[in-house]
């Protein structure tokens, strides 16, 4: 996709500063340092838009970027972050429960997970979350770049199988060093759009 216009819209903490103009949402989940914001420059040829988060886990917001007056890229706090509290952590916890089960623009959720390690407890339990809610998912197994291609089949097995990955969710190898999967990524949101 050829990206005109990119708006960092709002960091929203409550369901009615969500923006009301019901333009198709994709939210973005993986856990803190993945590479969540990587991927979202990436995707909108940004370099410092997304912020890398410098105190991972500390806001637990929804953070609103508008492509092309067209669609929303809706990135998550970072999940997974040893040092949150529990007081944090039910916040996220409420805040995306809340999210899943009630925001009608949302079309599916990117699943960011970092090729080169099983998912943690934490990613399989988003991704059994994702699944109990019913939304489309589309694993983006990010960091390509970082093992050899010939490993890519091997690592994406793993990752799969760990998630109990459904056949009926996408996947994609996605890096955002090289701009792998840029293109397959934006090609499977605009399906998801037309649909
Ligand atoms: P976030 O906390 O999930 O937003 O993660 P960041 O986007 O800040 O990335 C964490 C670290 O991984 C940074 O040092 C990035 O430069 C690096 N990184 C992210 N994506 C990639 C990638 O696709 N390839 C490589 N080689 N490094 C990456």
């Amino acid at each position: 996709m050829k990206i005109s216009n990119v708006e960092f819209v709002i960091s929203a903490v409550r369901p009615n500063q969500y923006p009301d103009d019901a333009l198709p949402e994709f939210a973005l989940a993986g856990r803190s340092n993945v590479g969540k914001s990587s991927l979202i420059n990436r995707m909108i040829n940004r370099k410092g838009l997304a912020r890398t988060s410098s105190q991972p886990g500390k806001t637990q917001q929804l953070n609103y970027y508008r492509v092309n007056d067209r669609v929303y890229l809706v990135d998550f706090p970072g999940y997974g972050y040893a040092k949150v509290s529990k007081v944090q952590r039910q916040q996220f916890g409420e805040m995306i429960e809340t999210y899943l089960s009630e925001r009608e623009p949302l079309k599916m959720v990117l699943h960011i997970i970092d090729i080169r390690h099983a998912p943690s407890k934490d990613d399989v339990l988003m991704y059994d979350w994702l699944k109990h809610y019913g939304i489309p998912v589309c694993v983006v197994t990010t960091k390509a770049d970082k093992i050899p291609k010939s490993q890519w089949p091997k690592h994406v097995k793993i990752v799969k199988e760990a998630l109990g990955f459904r056949p009926t969710d996408r996947h994609v190898l996605f890096s955002s060093e090289t701009g792998l999967g840029r293109d397959e990524l934006w090609a499977v949101m605009e399906g998801m759009i037309a649909e």
